[in-house]
């Protein structure tokens, strides 16, 4: 592990600012192994020593993995001019390890995102070369069936001209659509790339249109049901071993 200043290592972990924590160490409030610190840019050691605030020990960490329900109408980006970002749904000691979403959903689409600040592992999920699964769910306008199964399992053209690499799709149920004359089915969809837009361009191949998109698990991360839309949690050490 690596060593920082024990106000650097306080102000991450949400402790005040710099001069707040200089103050506080000043007031003795600040111990590592028991002893009062009395310089705040002491270099300590997480891995080895204990640090306290206030007698309460300061558990360090250095990264973060969310899980997001991520709903409609947010970016998924860290800054955005206009819209609010998965970011503000965040409370405020989540963000101060910085994490960003690892890839992009579209400002519509629900479900699975997830948000870390460990780039490496974002590179190897985001990586073209590593054919990451992502399954998402979708009522698509339209009766969908074995034709747009076997166009999908082929491949189909884009709009751009590019050929979509082999997808499984499936037909989980048929309604009356509300938006039209004729049916809506709400499909499961599985690719191993990420185009921009994918799922929706690739029913647009076949002629039908996504009204709503759902990412339900990437690689070996599933979205936890149990998470309400614009609700998330940290994954479990299991979940971060999975990804690994
Ligand atoms: N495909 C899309 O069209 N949109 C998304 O948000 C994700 C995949």
């Amino acid at each position: 592990a690596e060593k920082l200043r024990i106000d650097k290592l306080l102000a991450h972990m949400g402790y005040g600012t710099r001069s707040e924590i200089k103050k506080a160490v000043k007031q003795g409030k600040v111990t590592v192994d028991g002893k009062a610190v009395k310089d705040s840019g002491l270099i300590v050691d997480p891995a080895v020593q204990t640090v306290a605030y206030e007698g309460e020990t300061v558990v360090y960490r250095d990264v973060i993995y969310l899980m997001l329900n991520k709903p409609a109408g947010v970016i998924s980006a860290t800054e955005d001019g206009r819209d609010r970002t998965v970011i503000d749904l965040l409370e405020p000691e989540d963000r101060l390890l910085n994490p960003f979403p690892v890839g992009r959903l579209d400002k519509d689409t629900v479900g699975l995102l997830l948000l870390t600040n460990d780039g490496q592992l974002a590179h190897e999920l985001l990586s073209p070369r590593k054919h990451v699964d992502k399954t998402y769910e979708a009522w698509v306008l339209g009766d969908v069936g074995d034709a747009d199964a076997s166009a999908f399992r082929s491949g189909v053209e884009l709009d751009d001209g590019y050929v979509t690499m082999p997808a499984d799709l499936a037909v989980l149920e048929k309604r009356q659509a509300d938006e039209a004359e004729g049916m809506k089915s709400l499909i499961r969809l599985t690719i191993r790339e990420g185009k921009f837009h994918q799922v929706k361009r690739m029913f647009e191949a076949v002629g039908k249109k996504v009204l709503t998109l759902k990412r339900i698990s990437m690689g070996p991360l599933t979205l936890d049901e149990q998470l309400a839309q614009g609700e998330y949690r940290e994954l479990t050490e299991e979940e971060v071993e999975l990804l690994r």
